[in-house]
């Protein structure tokens, strides 16, 4: 689909829903793509990326910072606790806080550099087995937790499960964000952004319609 198509469909789709094309930031997610297909999207203006896994980010991103200027990077996959200081060096926001122990040492960090990145709690709606995310049962104590530690924290996260239709896992994370007054709604990947969207998303996560379909490594 390409970069120019996914943002004639986002302003389509927040139209379609009565929101301002502003309230939705796209998140182009650059995992295992070749470095080509990612200098494209960056060559054609876009700045804002989501990757999976640290090691990867930090293999590509200083370089292409030192080219393009500052990214707007995303960490949406797992985070290791003893990755958490080279995460926290790179990437702006971190999508997939999910654990005490994570956040104590994301708080401690923040202490000893007096900054630390946005974070989103990642919530396991679908209560899957191999996802990671906090049981939505367990969604307002953990936020209270998270908040404790004074993290900056903007919204909630989710990845449903791919056999079910994403919209009642859309509307359950907005109402678990809502109830928490937290504004921040990162869902919708490349086959749901549209329906995620009507349900509030903030932030979509959007890869193969963007760069096409993921070489695998
Ligand atoms: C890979 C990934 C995406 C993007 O998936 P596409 O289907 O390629 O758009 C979005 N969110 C997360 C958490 C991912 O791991």
């Amino acid at each position: 689909m390409g970069l120019p198509e996914i943002e004639t469909r986002i302003t389509a789709a927040c139209a379609a829903a009565g929101r301002a094309r502003g309230d939705v930031t796209l998140i182009a997610v650059s995992k295992v793509q070749p470095l080509d297909r990612v200098a494209a999207v960056l060559a054609a203006g876009h700045r804002v990326f989501g990757e999976n896994r640290v090691q990867e980010a930090e293999g590509k991103w200083p370089a292409f910072q030192a080219q393009y200027g500052r990214c707007d990077l995303h960490l949406i996959g797992p985070l290791q606790t003893n990755k958490a200081r080279a995460a926290v060096e790179l990437f702006g926001t971190i999508q997939t806080l999910d654990r005490p122990k994570l956040a104590q040492t994301l708080a401690r960090l923040a202490q000893e550099r007096g900054a630390s990145p946005d974070v989103f709690v990642q919530v396991n709606t679908g209560l899957e087995d191999q996802k990671a995310g906090v049981a939505p049962s367990d969604v307002d104590a953990f936020v209270a937790k998270v908040r404790a530690l004074d993290l900056p924290l903007v919204g909630l996260m989710c990845i449903p499960p791919a056999e079910d239709d994403p919209a009642p896992h859309f509307a359950a994370l907005a109402a678990m964000a809502a109830r928490n007054g937290l504004k921040g709604l990162s869902m919708g990947m490349s086959g749901d952004f549209a329906a995620a969207i009507a349900q509030g998303a903030t932030h979509v996560r959007v890869g193969s319609a963007i760069f096409g379909e993921r070489v695998a490594v």
